[in-house]
């Protein structure tokens, strides 16, 4: 019998195709694949400039760094996200602090963002994250950015094809200074490992592009050493300066010919995605003790997740064992997250269990079920039924 997982990637022949095309004709690497598919996402979420890299940790990573974020610095998240998020402050030596989420959106609430922001004094930057898709309340936590002096890096690793409630989409940076997305297997489209950064400022744009490759100069960076960098008044062929510490965080042209090849199925992607969802929402409000969640998102998330809240005490099954009965029926769940707080790495430096009461008791409910492109009705019906019967 086959597995049915919590969330998988798509391919067709296009993108086979596309993929073996650059085998037998293109560059492999930072050809003009990369900039194919940068100018495509940016004109999808409507961004004036987007830089494509290895992963979406790589993009968060040299967002921090672009937007300034240092030593002594803290940053300020989400507690119900992957590790990845609050990592890239202390990739820069800043100090990543947790507010805790609304119990409704699952994403940062904003009145208590805002008090943490207060207690905390210096926040530098506010890294919300699009929750299973549901995109933040942005107009106000920029409110709240503007009042702390803090830069905003929309952490949207799955929100891309989102839309704000003004219909702006994820990743225009409408109220933000950066959005990062990710295109890991799992995510909204696959480019087996990448991720992206889009911004509107031409600046950043020219940070991120040094820092993705080694610090070395790109774009119309002028030469700092003119000295060296010019004979009789030309650019000596070999010439280019290092600036400052960057990384090689390159993403290939082949991933790249297969993120514009995933792109272009997008809107199917999102269609079939929401379908499920709301199917979802409507016969899974009839079993006792199974609460659907972000209802509220279903016009605009990219539903990157569906996460249900299963009250397993009164259900009188614990989660292990509920999980493991769908094992046996080869239903592959998760929990989305384990509260990053919770990690021994944050706990050793000083982040306790219990200060976070939304997010600690949505953690303990939390099932995240099946949901993908080509998850049919019937294995969802068959998921939904094994539910029910575990939960009975
Ligand atoms: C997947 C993910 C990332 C990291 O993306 P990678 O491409 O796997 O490095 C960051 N943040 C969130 C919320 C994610 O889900």
């Amino acid at each position: 019998m086959k597995r049915i997982p919590y969330g998988q990637h798509f391919l067709d022949e296009d993108d086979i195709r596309s993929v073996v095309d650059v085998l037998r004709h293109g560059w492999l690497t930072q050809g003009p694949k990369v900039g194919e598919f940068e100018a495509a996402v940016a004109a999808r979420v409507g961004a004036k400039y987007a830089v494509a890299v290895s992963s979406g940790t790589a993009a968060l990573h040299i967002a921090c760094m672009a937007g300034g974020i240092g030593k002594g610095d803290t940053v300020a998240t989400t507690p119900n996200t992957f590790v990845a998020s609050a990592n890239c402050a202390a990739y820069v030596g800043a100090t990543p602090q947790f507010s805790d989420i609304d119990p409704e959106t699952l994403n940062l609430d904003p009145e208590k963002l805002a008090r943490t922001c207060a207690d905390l004094k210096q926040v530098k930057a506010i890294i919300p994250v699009h929750f299973a898709g549901m995109p933040c309340n942005m107009p106000v936590i920029r409110k709240i950015a503007d009042r702390f002096d803090s830069i905003v890096i929309e952490d949207a690793a799955h929100a891309l094809g989102a839309t704000y409630d003004d219909g702006r989409p994820v990743g225009s940076c409408a109220y933000s200074d950066m959005t990062v997305f990710s295109f890991h297997p799992v995510k909204i489209i696959a480019t087996a490992e990448g991720g992206m950064i889009t911004t509107n400022s031409r600046a950043l744009y020219q940070d991120l592009l040094r820092l993705r490759s080694h610090g070395i100069n790109k774009g119309d960076d002028p030469p700092l050493h003119p000295e060296h960098a010019y004979t009789d008044g030309a650019l000596n062929p070999w010439y280019y300066e290092m600036r400052e510490i960057g990384f090689n965080y390159r993403i290939t042209d082949v991933q790249c010919a297969l993120g514009t090849s995933q792109l272009e199925k997008l809107d199917r992607f999102l269609t079939r995605r929401r379908e499920l969802a709301l199917r979802y929402d409507s016969i899974l409000a009839e079993i006792p003790h199974v609460t659907p969640t972000q209802r509220a998102g279903r016009s605009t998330s990219a539903h990157h997740l569906y996460v249900v809240r299963i009250d397993f005490e009164a259900a009188g099954r614990s989660r292990a064992s509920f999980m493991r009965e769908l094992i046996a029926r080869n239903i592959i769940c998760q929990v989305h997250y384990i509260p990053v707080h919770y990690h021994p790495y944050y706990r050793a430096n000083g982040h306790r269990h219990d200060r976070f009461p939304v997010a600690e008791h949505y953690y303990e409910q939390a099932l995240s079920l099946p949901l993908y492109y080509e998850l049919s009705d019937e294995d969802q019906d068959y998921v939904i039924a094994q539910i029910k019967g575990l939960v009975a």
